[in-house]
């Protein structure tokens, strides 16, 4: 970009140039060339007493005729005009009817004439040599730049307020406290109170750190400042550290106002913890931004706010007293704030009007702010698609399937045998569900493939789970070994879609064992988790434990599974009837919803019984 516009500007300087020296010629060439003469015509004329003037200046002269017209001159310049032209043989009385008129020769038209010939080239030059220095400076200042922070300062147009925030309740509640401070500092210093500097705010990615964030602006009505930190790393050395610096040297002049540092776990990493390399660059950063927040005082309004992911890789430093000392934890919402965010997210989307979003936030469990958000953008889409005015129920869940498994994939060609295997697998896995007391309810099945999946069955919890126990995992076992047990025992055969839910129950019955001691080797956990476990994320598992104790835990897992195997055997051989009808009816219509499901099993009075 800046190359094009020095070569434009160059294109431009070149093209005045040549209009300049265009005029310039075209003034010189416009007056019409006067009559040249000979001293020797001259000296003719003036005796036959044609001329009436001549206008001597150095060695030009300029002479006047009777009739009017001009005619120009030379003669030597050290000879005066009235000796050359007696020599030439003017008569003395001829010459008195001439009126000569010698111009001083050291006037401005002389300098002019003496400078404008060599000035104009060197002004020329000089204007280019200006044009390219502007343009080096500029380039200068962009480098100077590198060190300036690319800091956003979010306009108050489209202003987010905590009502615009569903759910987060906890997180709202502290973050009241910083929009008082903001708003009437007064009150709390004439209190005495220290108010917080830095807060952590600390979710999975969107549960909605920058929109509360972005909230707290709003509430307050001051400036807010925002950066992700891996703006503030770049390929200079010496980058960060300057960025750190203007970016706070900004947000305190603009204060009161909130400094928001997203993703700080881009550059606040455990310093020295060897991951990623030790980049010096980052630490030098960190650094800054530790003196930064220490340098603040009690008058120093600027509240900093920083959003992570990955808490547990934090250098511990930052979260110190006086830094980011409050911790704010963003959960996945729950049922209610799932319904409430897909409120706020269904406004200003055309919807038809008895749709019942709880039904929808029933079913998406583990979502995520930004994922509902997405969920109704989706839906509107396929209504698009569908060319419908309004997006139905339908969409809803439509989009939300699509979001957990991927697209339907109704174009993939499928041969009767495999729609057949698929259908007996799924009906494998709802059946086993269905006859389970702890297993979560079927919410519907379906042998459409998408994404990766050839069919699934979604069973859902009634309502979110924080605890589960040892008896509700192995339903959940049962029921993953569901789609095995049913083509093992429909076909006597076994395909390769049964792999996936092999390799979950496996990872499973692993966990249940080394975890959550919930096996037979009783209350102990295997394996050294490196790092905080934090947001349901680990590092790297270190084995701690002996051969003979792997071997042991190895036997473990493997009894869960053929356990688990068999309870679903049990189940299908007493239900074959069942079985059958799911299956047919699948292979009929593709899908079968909770209600439908459950209709259809109704003859077949099965009893529940415990894994
Ligand atoms: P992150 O935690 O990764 O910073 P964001 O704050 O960027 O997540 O959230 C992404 C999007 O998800 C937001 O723009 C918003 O549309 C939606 N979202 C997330 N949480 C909520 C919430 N509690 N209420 C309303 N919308 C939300
Ligand atoms: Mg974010
Ligand atoms: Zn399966």
């Amino acid at each position: 970009m800046p190359k094009q516009n020095l070569l434009k500007k160059i294109a431009y300087t070149v093209l005045i140039l040549i209009v300049i020296t265009l005029l310039f010629s075209l003034s010189l060439s416009s007056e019409k060339a006067p009559q040249q003469l000979s001293l020797n015509q001259i000296a003719d004329k003036i005796n036959t007493g044609e001329i009436t003037q001549i206008k001597v200046n150095g060695p030009d002269l300029a002479i006047t005729l009777k009739d009017g017209s001009t005619a120009v001159a030379k003669k030597e310049t050290e000879s005066g005009i009235s000796e050359t032209l007696k020599n030439l043989g003017v008569s003395s009385t001829a010459m008195q009817s001439v009126d000569f008129q010698i111009q001083d020769q050291s006037g401005f038209e002389f300098w002019m004439s003496l400078l404008i010939p060599t000035l104009l080239p060197l002004l020329v030059i000089g204007f280019i040599f200006w044009m390219m220095f502007r343009q080096a400076k500029t380039g200068a200042n962009q480098a100077l730049n590198f060190g300036r922070s690319n800091l956003r300062l979010s306009n108050s147009k489209d202003r987010i307020m905590f009502k615009d925030v569903a759910g987060l309740k906890e997180a709202k509640e502290e973050l009241v406290e910083v929009v008082d401070f903001l708003k009437n500092p007064k009150k709390f210093l004439d209190l005495g109170a220290r108010i917080p500097r830095g807060i952590l705010l600390m979710g999975q990615p969107g549960t909605g750190k920058t929109l509360i964030a972005r909230a707290v602006a709003g509430e307050s009505g001051v400036p807010f400042f925002y950066i992700s930190a891996s703006e503030f790393v770049e390929m200079f050395v010496g980058v960060g550290a300057s960025r750190t610096r203007d970016a706070f040297a900004t947000a305190k002049k603009a204060a009161p106002a909130i400094l928001f540092i997203d993703e700080i776990d881009a550059v606040g990493r455990q310093r020295g913890a060897g991951m990623g390399g030790g980049n010096d660059e980052r630490e030098q950063t960190l650094n800054q931004i530790l003196v930064e927040m220490d340098g603040f005082d009690r008058d120093t309004h600027v509240i900093i706010l920083a959003a992570t992911n990955r808490p547990d890789v934090l250098d511990p430093a930052l979260l110190r007293p006086g830094r980011f000392d409050r911790r704010v934890v963003l959960d996945l919402p729950d049922l209610n704030d799932r319904e409430s965010i897909l409120k706020i997210h269904a406004e200003g989307k055309k919807l038809e009007k008895n749709i019942d979003l709880r039904k929808v936030a029933v079913r998406t469990p583990g979502f995520s702010g930004a994922d509902l958000a997405n969920l109704m953008n989706e839906a509107a889409i396929i209504a698009a698609r569908r060319d419908k005015k309004a997006a139905g129920q339908e969409e809803l869940f439509e989009a939300s399937e699509k979001i957990i498994l991927g697209p339907e994939r109704k174009s993939r060609v499928i041969s009767q045998k495999e729609k057949e295997i698929t259908a007996y697998h799924e009906a494998g896995h709802a059946l086993v569900a269905a006859a389970l007391k702890d297993a979560d309810p079927v919410h519907k099945i379906s042998i459409i493939s998408r994404g990766f999946a050839g069919g699934y069955t979604m069973k859902l919890p009634l309502e979110d789970q924080h605890l589960k126990t040892k008896t509700q995992f192995l339903a959940d076992l049962a029921m993953m070994m569901g789609g095995y047990a049913s083509e093992k025992f429909t076909f006597d055969d076994i395909s390769t879609g049964a792999s996936n839910d092999l390799k979950e129950a496996t990872n499973l019955a692993r966990q249940l064992v080394m975890r959550y001691g919930m096996s037979d080797m009783g209350p102990v956990t295997f394996g050294k988790t490196e790092g905080l476990l934090f947001l349901g994320r680990e590092l790297s598992t270190e084995k701690n434990y002996s051969e003979k104790v792997a071997s042991e835990i190895d036997d473990n897992v493997h009894t869960f599974l053929i356990n688990a195997y068999e309870v679903a055997q049990k189940i299908l051989k007493a239900q074959k009837p069942a079985l059958t009808k799911i299956a047919s009816t699948l292979i009929e219509k593709e899908t079968l919803e909770h209600d439908e499901f459950y209709e259809l099993l109704k003859p077949f009075k099965i009893k529940t019984i415990s894994a």
